[in-house]
C-alpha cells in the first residue's frame, strides 16, 4: 500500500530543475494547497471542451449539450456528498466563495450595512436566521471559515488541548446562548487532524444549531455523507479535489438558500425583472448570476465520480500508509518538531506540519525545492490564530499528499530533511 499512485494524475511525471543544473522527478507534497488534476478529469475536459457554450440560454446543439453537462455535474456533486433529496448544489468559485455565500444567507446583510437589493416585490428578504442566534466557530479554523462569520453575530470557541475538551467547550457554548450555525472544519489544513463529526453534529442539532462543514481538506480524503451524518451544509474546492482551479460548491438545505439575498445579482439569477422590481429565482440559480464556469463544474463532477468509484477505504488506507511512514521517519529525527492541535486525535488526513530546528520554514522549503526537487508549503496557511496557538508564529512546513503520491515521495522528503540536519544546506 502506497508504493504506487492510487490514481494517475496530470504532471505525475514532471521533471524539475535543481540548483545544480540537473533535473529530477518532482515530488509534489503540496496537495493540500492545490492537488494535481486527475488524468480522468483532464480526459473529461477534452470531451466537454468542443461543446463550449453558455448554459440555460441557447437552443443550439452545443448549448444544449453544455447545459446537460453542467446539470449532470450538479448531480455528480450531490451524489459525492450524499446530499438529501431536497438539498441544493450551488456552484461557486471555491470554498471561500461557498462559505461567504452561506454567510450572506445566514447573516442577511453585508459588512457595510443591510443588504437591500432594489426590489419592489418583497422577494429579496433575508433569512431571519440571524435572529435565531450567533454563528459559532473554533479558533483553529482556516481564515475562509472564520472571517466571513465575523461580519455578523459570532462567537469564537477556543479549542481544548484534546478533542474531548474541545467537544466540552463546544457543548457549553452551544448551551450558553442560541446559535444559528456551527461552522467547523472537517480536517485541519495545518495538521490534517480530523474532528469527530457525528458527536459535533449531534451537539449542535440538540442545541438547535445547523452545521456547515468546511470540507476543503476533508472532501479529497474522506467520504462525506450529508444524509447519514446530518451535516446541513458542506463547502469545498475543485482545485483541492483534483479538478481545476476556479470552481467549488456549497451543498445543503434549501430553505436558507432560497430565502437569502441573491449572492450575485444579475442575469440567470432571476425569474422576472421589470423596471421597478425583481422576482428572484430559487436556489441554485438565485446564487449563480452571470455565465457559470461550465468546464470547471464538469471537471469537478468528474473528479467526484472518479473518487467515489474507488473501493471503500482505499483512499484512507493509501494515505494512512504514507502518513504513517512520514510521521515515523520525521519523529525519528532529532531536530524535527511535528505539530498537532490535539493530544487525542484518532484520525488525520494526508497532511503533516513540522518545523526543523535552526531553519526558518521559508528557507527549509526553498532548500527542499532547489536541492531535492520536493514541493512542500511553508508559512501560516491562512490560519494565523492556529499557528500562534501551535507556538509557531513564523509558520511551519507542511507536507501533504493524496492519490498520486507514493512512499518514495515521502521517503525523499524524510531523506532530504535528514540531509539538511546532518550536512546543512
Ligand atoms: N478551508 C480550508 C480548511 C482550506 O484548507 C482552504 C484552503 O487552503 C480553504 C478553506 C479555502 O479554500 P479556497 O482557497 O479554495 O477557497
Amino acid at each position: 500500500m502506497g508504493a504506487a499512485p492510487l490514481l494517475p494524475v496530470v504532471g505525475g511525471d514532471l521533471q524539475v530543475p535543481l540548483v545544480t543544473g540537473e533535473t529530477r522527478a518532482y515530488a509534489n507534497l503540496d496537495y493540500a494547497a492545490s492537488a494535481p488534476c486527475l488524468s480522468d478529469v483532464a480526459a473529461h475536459l477534452a470531451r466537454v471542451a468542443p461543446y463550449y457554450a453558455s448554459v440555460h440560454r441557447g437552443a443550439g446543439y452545443a448549448s444544449r449539450i453544455s447545459t446537460a453537462r453542467y446539470e449532470h455535474a450538479r448531480a455528480q456533486v450531490a451524489a459525492f456528498v450524499g446530499a438529501r433529496a431536497d438539498d441544493v448544489v450551488v456552484f461557486t468559485r471555491n470554498t471561500t466563495d461557498a462559505l461567504n455565500l452561506l454567510a450572506r444567507s445566514v447573516l442577511g446583510r453585508t459588512e457595510d450595512g443591510p443588504d437591500a437589493p432594489a426590489s419592489g416585490d418583497g422577494s429579496d428578504g433575508s433569512t431571519g436566521a440571524d435572529d435565531a442566534g450567533d454563528v459559532l466557530f473554533l479558533d483553529i479554523e482556516h481564515h475562509a471559515n472564520l472571517l466571513p462569520w465575523r461580519r455578523g453575530r459570532h462567537r469564537c470557541v477556543v479549542a481544548g488541548t484534546t478533542q474531548r475538551a474541545t467537544l466540552v467547550a463546544l457543548r457549553a457554548e452551544l448551551a450558553a446562548r442560541p446559535a444559528a450555525l456551527l461552522a467547523i472544519t472537517g480536517a485541519s489544513n495545518v495538521t490534517g487532524e480530523v474532528l469527530p463529526l457525528d458527536e459535533i453534529v449531534a451537539a449542535a442539532h440538540q442545541a438547535g444549531a445547523r452545521v456547515v462543514l468546511d470540507a476543503a481538506q476533508l472532501a479529497p480524503h474522506r467520504r462525506i455523507d450529508l444524509a447519514a451524518s446530518g451535516v446541513d451544509y458542506v463547502a469545498f474546492s475543485g482545485h483541492k479535489l483534483y479538478a481545476p482551479l476556479g470552481v467549488g460548491a456549497l451543498v445543503g438545505r434549501r430553505d436558507w438558500l432560497d430565502a437569502a439575498p441573491a449572492y450575485l445579482p444579475g442575469g440567470g439569477a432571476v425569474r422576472e425583472v421589470t423596471l421597478t422590481g425583481t422576482t428572484w429565482a430559487d436556489a441554485p440559480q438565485r446564487h449563480e448570476g452571470g455565465t457559470p464556469n461550465v468546464l470547471g463544474a464538469a471537471a469537478l463532477g468528474q473528479a467526484c465520480e472518479t473518487l467515489a468509484a474507488l473501493p471503500d477505504g482505499a483512499l484512507a488506507a493509501h494515505e494512512e500508509a504514507l502518513r504513517a511512514r512520514l510521521v515515523a521517519r520525521l519523529d525519528a529525527l532529532p531536530g524535527v518538531r511535528r505539530h498537532r492541535i490535539w493530544r487525542d486525535s484518532p484520525d488525520a488526513i494526508g497532511v503533516v506540519a513540522f518545523s526543523i530546528e535552526g531553519y526558518h520554514p521559508g528557507l527549509a522549503a526553498a532548500y527542499l525545492s532547489a536541492e531535492h526537487g520536493i514541493g512542500v508549503r511553508d508559512g501560516k496557511f491562512c490560519a494565523h490564530p492556529l499557528l500562534s496557538r501551535l507556538g509557531a508564529p513564523d509558520g511551519t512546513l507542511r507536507a501533504s499528499f493524496g492519490v498520486g503520491s507514493t512512499l518514495a515521495d515521502v521517503d525523499r522528503l524524510a531523506d532530504a530533511v535528514e540531509d539538511l540536519l546532518v550536512n546543512g544546506p
